[in-house]
């Protein structure tokens, strides 16, 4: 894994993200409120608990990044030559039926 995945995941269990909860608790900013809906931003609030991210589809984004990344990496692990167009995967929740709506 690449150092700075590695250095994200560790700040992110230990709760040293640069969140506006913690700049504030470290003296760097007075203000800890989330600028898309005015909550306490929180590593937790941004990673996932967010109304108005969610609202907007941010964390679907997210995890569609995620899983094209993987859908990259066991196809060059399967010996493919042609990387799969990630653009055109749709991912639908467990036990849906892809109707060509993304993640839903
Ligand atoms: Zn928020």
């Amino acid at each position: 894994m690449a150092p700075l995945r590695i250095s994200f995941l560790i700040r992110s269990v230990y709760d040293l993200l640069p969140s506006n909860a913690n700049l504030v608790r470290w003296g760097k900013k007075e203000d800890p409120t989330c600028p898309l809906c005015q909550g306490r931003q929180t590593t937790e609030h941004v990673l996932s608990s967010c109304k108005i991210a969610l609202s907007q589809g941010r964390y679907t984004w997210r995890h569609n990044r995620v899983l094209q990344e993987l859908a990259a990496i066991i196809s060059t692990a399967k010996g493919e030559t042609t990387l799969p167009n990630t653009n055109a995967l749709i991912f639908t929740t467990e036990g849906a039926l892809s109707h060509g709506t993304e993640g839903r």
